[in-house]
């Protein structure tokens, strides 16, 4: 089956200049060719979709997110204010919407188990392509370490798909590796600072592991061919964390306080997920110590960004959503572009580079020849507004593997007319 997009603006999240006028042509679930030449003759099944007055993308991905989270209160956290099958149903509505706002691709950073992935897989619930982490692994009294305010250890029945990722001993890092992997991990989180919203005492510069367990985490995630995404604020276990050689730096906000990081950073191909999104909502947040980590880190973060990609590090977008909801996960886009980068960078961050970013550049993440069709249709240019991809009455079409998985075709020519 072929289908063809013609006449629209492309970015094709390589970082090149958009391209007026072009035309792609998708056979089943593959790119098949990509051009500026006029071409009229196309097979009599063809599907032609008139794409002028459009831009199309890369099906858009988030490389930080939390899709079974709803909410940052301690019951909604733990999930121990609904039944366990309406929660379910509840991040499968997520699923759903975050892949028709043009998301064909997501990393969840823990909190997902790898049961929807499969049932996406199996075609039962819409969704984005799933790289999951089920849990976050740290040592006790890290972030992954769930013990309320007042000392307690949590109700909450064990999940066997989301082993429990608390380490007791460096000898146990290695087996907490093993057994988030045995539940379906695709990649490996963990966590060597607290953040802005963990407990009083373990704030954004406070370490978690030390050098030695580190290194047997990466060790192991890497010999079961697993890249590690690590929460990484500031001090001495964002240092660790880069010495170590995880693959990503998840917030990264108080880089800027360790330029010798960040040439490492460029030099080994660490990527950079900063999330500012989830801190514009935790400036606002109803704990004191949450909103004062969050406004101390505010400069810091976006200095960060800045000498990050002056340095030559790629930045991947991601939203770290779901403990303040679901907005929609374009939202990190305007930020970066808030933060520095052009419109234009913002865009690969959240296409090419966050494909890298995932080890999938090879099948998704920029509009090529051979790769998968994930693609998608925007009504007007988001290199003029980049908040246009948040709306989602903007997203005209959105192609997952050449299917489509939503559209507004229609509303799309009544609004050309
Ligand atoms: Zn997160």
């Amino acid at each position: 089956m072929i289908k063809v997009l013609k006449g629209g603006r492309l970015i094709d999240g390589t970082g090149a200049a958009p391209v007026a006028s072009a035309t792609i042509v998708i056979r089943d679930e593959r790119v098949e060719a990509v051009t500026t030449r006029a071409m009229d003759e196309w097979p009599q099944d063809a599907q032609i979709i008139d794409a002028s007055g459009m831009t199309i993308l890369p099906g858009l991905i988030d490389c930080h997110d939390h899709m079974a989270m709803h909410g940052y209160d301690l019951a909604r956290r733990w999930g121990i204010d609904e039944p366990q099958s309406t929660r379910t149903l509840r991040t499968a509505k997520v699923l759903r919407d975050t892949l028709a706002a043009g998301y064909t691709a997501v990393r969840d950073a823990a909190g997902l188990d790898a049961g929807f992935k499969r049932a996406i897989d199996e075609g039962l619930i819409p969704g984005p392509r799933l790289v999951v982490s089920l849990c976050i692994i740290s040592p006790i009294g890290g972030i992954g370490d769930r013990v309320s305010p007042s000392g307690f250890s949590c109700c909450v029945p064990n999940d066997p798909l989301l082993p429990d990722g608390v380490v007791n001993s460096p000898a146990d890092v290695r087996p907490a590796v093993r057994r988030v992997v045995r539940a379906g991990a695709d990649v490996i989180k963990c966590a060597t600072t607290g953040g802005a919203s963990s407990r009083l005492g373990h704030g954004p510069r406070d370490g978690a592991f030390n050098l030695d367990e580190m290194q047997a985490l990466t060790d192991e995630a890497h010999a079961l061919d697993r890249r590690v995404m690590c929460h990484a604020l500031g001090g001495r276990g964002l240092r660790i964390a880069v010495e170590a050689g995880v693959d990503s730096i998840e917030h990264g906000c108080y880089l800027d306080e360790e330029p010798e990081l960040i040439e490492t950073m460029a030099r080994r191909g660490i990527f950079f997920v900063p999330t500012f999104a989830v801190y514009d909502f935790h400036r606002k947040s109803p704990l004191p110590h949450v909103r004062e980590r969050a406004h101390e880190l505010e400069e810091h973060h976006v200095e960060s960004l800045r000498r990050a990609f002056a340095a030559g590090v790629k930045i991947a977008a991601g939203t770290d959503a779901g403990g303040h909801g679901h907005p929609s996960n374009a939202l990190e886009i305007e930020c970066l572009v808030k933060t520095g980068l052009t419109p234009l960078q913002a865009l690969r961050a959240a296409t090419g580079w966050a494909a890298e970013c995932l080890g999938r550049e090879g099948e998704f993440g920029t509009v090529e020849k051979g790769k998968l069709a994930d693609l998608i249709l925007v009504m007007g240019d988001p290199l003029e507004d980049v908040a246009i991809l948040q709306k989602p009455e903007r997203i005209a079409l959105v192609l997952k593997g050449g299917e489509i998985a939503a559209h507004r075709l229609a509303q799309a020519a009544a609004a050309r007319g």
